[in-house]
C-alpha cells in the first residue's frame, strides 16, 4: 500500500466527540501508485480463476465472520450505529459475498450461443471478462454492507479493487482489506486508500475500468464528470426518498412496525430508509395511532439505546430545516419535532399534514423523521410516489392488492409486507432509476456489472455462399434477397 503522504485526517465518533483514529491522506500521485499496483495484481487474480478466486473469497468470509465482533466494534465506534445493527449489516453482507463467489463462474464464465440461420457455419461463443481494475467508492451509512455489494461482485468476476472509503468509516474499510490480504497474500488484488472527496476524485481520474460509486446524487454527478474525461464507465448506487404504501387491507400491525424500523433504524440513515408513508383513508386514524405508539417507545442516544447519533455533523442543519420547514407550511409532529434535536441526537419524529412540494416529502432527509399522509385510494398513493425524482425501494401493504400495486411503481425494487426484503435477497439486484442512479449491485447483475461482455466466433466450415467478401456473385445475392423475404417478408 502506498502511503507516503505525510497528511492524515481524523475520525471522530459521532457519539462521543472523541477523536477514534486517524489515517492518511491519499494525494493524487499516489492514487495513481495504487492503481499501478492493482493494475499488476488483477492480471494474476483473473489467472486463478473462477474456482480459486472462490475458494479465496470464502476464505475471507471467514476470516470476516471470526473477527465480526471486533468490526461491529470498529463500525459503532465510527458512524455511530448501535452494536447489535452493526453485527446485522455484517450479516446480511456475508451473504451477498457467498453468492457472489458461488456464482461467479455460472453467470459469468463462457457458454455458447445459437448462431442463426445466415451463420450456421459459425461456432459462437460469449463470455463476461473483468475490466482489470475497479474503483468502488463507498459511504459510511452502511460501510460494510454497501461497499461489499461493489467490492465482494467486482473481486469474484476477476477484478483487483482499489476502495475508497468514506473519511467518516475509513477504519471499517481498512479492516475489510487487511482480513483480505490474510488469505491473499501473494498480491495487492484489494486495496484500501483512504482521504476525503479528493481522494475519489484522483481515483475517478486514474484510468481504472469502472467506478463503483455509492453515496449521494449530488456527488455523483460530480464522479460522473470527473469519469467523463476518460469515458470510465460508473455503476450509480445514489440517495433514495422511499415511501411506504398502506392500503385498507393491510396488517397495520406489521405495516406500523415496518414503517417504524424503515423510517428510524440506523437513524434514518438508510439509502432505502421508509421517508414517506401514504395511508388509505379507511385505515389511515388507525394506522396513525399504531405508529406512533410504536414509534414512542424509541429513544435515540448512547448505550442501550436503539438509534445511534446522526453521524454527519452537517446533516442535523439538513434534518432540522425539513422539519421546521414542514412545521411552517401547516404540518403538525405527532411526535417529536424540531425540539427533538440534541447536538448530534435526533428524537424519533412524526409528521403529518406536510404538503407534497415540502422538502421534507422531496428530498432525502436521512434522519429518523417519517411524514404521513391520507391518500383516497391507491391510484393517489401511486401518483404521489411516483411524482418523486428518487426510485430506488418502495414497499407495499396489502392484503390483495400488492402485487399490482407494486407493478405501478416507478423504483428499483418493491418489497410487499416486508420492509426491504428485495436488498437482503441475494439473487435478487439492487439500485435505483432517476436521481437513484443506474447499474446494479448484487445478483447476476451485479456480476456482469463489474465485466464487459466478450463475443467470439469461430468458423468451423466455408459456406457455399460466401457474404462478406468482394467476390460474392450476383446469384448470392439473389438469394439472399429470396432469403430475406422467407425469414422477414410475412412481417410486412
Ligand atoms: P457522499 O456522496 O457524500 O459520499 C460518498 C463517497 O464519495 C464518500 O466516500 C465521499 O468521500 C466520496 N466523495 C465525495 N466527493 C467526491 C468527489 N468529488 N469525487 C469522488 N468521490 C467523492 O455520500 P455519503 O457518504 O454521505 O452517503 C450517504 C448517501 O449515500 C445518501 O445519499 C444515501 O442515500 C446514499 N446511499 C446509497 C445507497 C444505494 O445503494 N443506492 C446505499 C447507501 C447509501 P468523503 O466521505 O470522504 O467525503
Amino acid at each position: 500500500m502506498h502511503t507516503r503522504t505525510e497528511s492524515t485526517f481524523d475520525v471522530i465518533s459521532p457519539a462521543t466527540g472523541a477523536v477514534v483514529g486517524s489515517y492518511p491522506v491519499f494525494a493524487a500521485a499516489e492514487v495513481e501508485a495504487s492503481v499501478a499496483d492493482a493494475r499488476r495484481a488483477a492480471d494474476w487474480w483473473a489467472g486463478l480463476g473462477f474456482t480459486e478466486r472462490a475458494r479465496r473469497l470464502d476464505a475471507w468470509r471467514g476470516e470476516i465472520v471470526s473477527g465480526r465482533a471486533e468490526l461491529a466494534r470498529i463500525i459503532h465506534q465510527e458512524m455511530g450505529k448501535p452494536l447489535s445493527d452493526a453485527r446485522l449489516e455484517i450479516a446480511m453482507a456475508l451473504e451477498h459475498l457467498a453468492w457472489a463467489a458461488d456464482n461467479a463462474r455460472q453467470v459469468l464464465g463462457p457458454r455458447s450461443v445459437r448462431p442463426g440461420l445466415l451463420a450456421v457455419n459459425q461456432e459462437c461463443t460469449l463470455e463476461y471478462r473483468p475490466f482489470g481494475v475497479v474503483g468502488v467508492i463507498g459511504p459510511w451509512n452502511y460501510p460494510v454492507f454497501t461497499p461489499l455489494g461493489s467490492v465482494s461482485f467486482a473481486l469474484a468476476a476477476g477484478n483487483a479493487v482499489v476502495f475508497k472509503p468514506s473519511e467518516f468509516t475509513p477504519g471499517v474499510g481498512l479492516w475489510l482489506a487487511q482480513r483480505f490480504a490474510e488469505v491473499v497474500p501473494e498480491q495487492p488484488v484489494f486495496q484500501v486508500i483512504t482521504g476525503p472527496g479528493e481522494t475519489g476524485a484522483a481515483l475517478c481520474r486514474s484510468g481504472v475500468g469502472k467506478i463503483g460509486f455509492t453515496g449521494s446524487t449530488a456527488t455523483g454527478k460530480r464522479v460522473m464528470a470527473a469519469c467523463a474525461e476518460t469515458l470510465t464507465p460508473v455503476l450509480m448506487e445514489l440517495g433514495g426518498k422511499d415511501a411506504l404504501i398502506v392500503d385498507a387491507d393491510a396488517d397495520l400491525d406489521a405495516a406500523a412496525d415496518a414503517a417504524v424500523w424503515g423510517g428510524m433504524s440506523n437513524a434514518g440513515q438508510t439509502c432505502l430508509g421508509v421517508e414517506r408513508v401514504y395511508v388509505h383513508t379507511d385505515v389511515y386514524d388507525e394506522f396513525l395511532t399504531k405508529l406512533v405508539a410504536h414509534a414512542r417507545n424509541l429513544r435515540a442516544g448512547t448505550g442501550a439505546a436503539k438509534i445511534g447519533p446522526i453521524t454527519m455533523p452537517k446533516q442535523i442543519a439538513i434534518i432540522r430545516h425539513h422539519i421546521e420547514d414542514a412545521l411552517a407550511r401547516g404540518a403538525r409532529a405527532l411526535l417529536g419535532g424540531a425540539d427533538a434535536i440534541d447536538g448530534q441526537f435526533v428524537q424519533p419524529t412524526i409528521l403529518v399534514d406536510v404538503p407534497e412540494e415540502a422538502a421534507a416529502v422531496t428530498e432525502e432527509t436521512f434522519g429518523p423523521t417519517l411524514t404521513v399522509a391520507r391518500v383516497r385510494d391507491m391510484d393517489e398513493a401511486i401518483e404521489r410516489v411516483n411524482a418523486g425524482s428518487y426510485g430506488l425501494g418502495s414497499t407495499v401493504f396489502s392484503r390483495h392488492n400488492g402485487r399490482q400495486i407494486a407493478d405501478r411503481i416507478r423504483a428499483g425494487g418493491t418489497s410487499i409486507n416486508a420492509y426491504v426484503a428485495h436488498a437482503t435477497i441475494t439473487s435478487l439486484p439492487l439500485g435505483g432509476v432517476g436521481d437513484s442512479g443506474f447499474g446494479r449491485v448484487h445478483g447476476a447483475d451485479g456480476l456482469k456489472e463489474f465485466t464487459y461482455a466478450k463475443a467470439t466466433t469461430r468458423q468451423r466450415f466455408s459456406l457455399p455462399l460466401a457474404l462478406t467478401t468482394f467476390t460474392r456473385s450476383k446469384t448470392t445475392d439473389a438469394l439472399v434477397d429470396r432469403l430475406v423475404t422467407q425469414l422477414h417478408g410475412r412481417n410486412r
